[in-house]
């Protein structure tokens, strides 16, 4: 399949992409990675008018930087540049795991974590780890810029808090909590490797051994990616035997309605919905003893 025609630009400024896309927002895409963008424009899915090309903006929206304890991640970084990251990889491994599981090496290779999240695939992994992470991502306009927490930026099927007129610049990892842990625990499609269901859960721990606060993130079971509510609540305070893991995890799809394609019927996703979230529980425990 051919795209419809399309106008291309290259703007070598993101004051230049803002004012290009404030133009005309309905009809303008920027492009990152196009590993999602290209396909859906093949597909005719989605059929803009102009494309902006990002490569210009590598300078300045391509880097992790430690930031107040946590990181900044600038839009454009790659997955693999995510993996290998010394201070991501210092940081928060959780995200240079979660993007080490991204796709295959090509995919890893053009795709952008900004990319990932401004599309809002339902399947995709970044989402979850970003939930899970508290995470807190910057966009900007030719009104200026604003912060959008991760709890608040993924809506619905592809759809996010960004405006039309928006481009997502920075993401901001913030330090985690004293005797935290965390992991991402993903049942991989075979073919595509995206998230059949994908978890991501950070655990802090008191010091008492107890469990102060959980962060669970879930992707490829809603038609966006949520916090499992329901299992955070279930968690605080409690000792962390594997019991009561499991009795939290067992609320991991309470209140959604799973998905049900060719893959995984909605029963299968509600299943291994429980399962990764136990998996997830478990492992981000034993990394927060392994901190304690
Ligand atoms: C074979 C294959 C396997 C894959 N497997 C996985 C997988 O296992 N896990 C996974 O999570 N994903 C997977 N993906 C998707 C891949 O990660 C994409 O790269 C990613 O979803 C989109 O990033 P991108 O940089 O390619 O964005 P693009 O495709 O360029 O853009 C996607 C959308 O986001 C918008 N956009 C991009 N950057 C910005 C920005 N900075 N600000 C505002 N809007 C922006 C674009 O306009 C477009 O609407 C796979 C893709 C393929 C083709």
């Amino acid at each position: 399949m051919f795209p419809r025609a399309f106008d291309y630009h290259v703007p070598a400024t993101i004051g230049e992409t803002l004012e290009q896309l404030a133009a005309d927002p309905e009809e303008t895409k920027v492009l990152a990675g196009g590993h999602s963008l290209l396909p859906m424009m093949k597909l005719r899915l989605a059929s803009p008018r102009r494309l902006l090309d990002l490569r210009k903006l590598r300078g300045e929206l391509a880097y992790t930087r430690a930031a107040n304890g946590g990181l900044a991640l600038g839009a454009l970084t790659t997955y693999h540049d995510l993996a290998r990251a010394p201070e991501v990889g210092q940081r928060c491994p959780v995200l240079a795991e979660a993007a080490s599981a991204v796709g295959d090496l090509q995919v890893r290779n053009r795709g952008t974590i900004g990319g990932s999240l401004a599309h809002g695939d339902p399947a995709a992994d970044m989402p979850a780890v970003m939930l899970a992470l508290d995470a807190q991502l910057e966009a900007q306009s030719p009104q200026g810029s604003r912060r959008i927490a991760a709890a608040d930026f993924f809506q619905g099927l592809y759809t996010t808090a960004l405006a039309p007129t928006e481009l997502l610049t920075t993401i901001y990892v913030p330090a985690p909590p004293a005797r935290a842990g965390a992991s991402y625990a993903k049942f991989r499609n075979p073919a595509s490797g995206y998230a059949v269901v994908g978890v991501a859960a950070l655990v802090a721990l008191d010091t008492a051994g107890k469990i102060a606060m959980a962060r669970v993130g879930i992707t490829g079971v809603n038609d966006h990616a949520y916090r499992a509510a329901a299992v955070e609540q279930a968690l605080v305070g409690v000792e962390p035997t594997p019991e009561a893991l499991a009795a939290a995890a067992a609320h991991a799809a309470d209140g959604v309605d799973p998905l049900e394609d060719v893959y995984a019927s909605a029963d299968f996703r509600r299943h291994l919905t429980r399962v990764q979230t136990e998996r997830a529980l478990r492992q981000a425990v034993e990394r927060a003893r392994a901190m304690a």
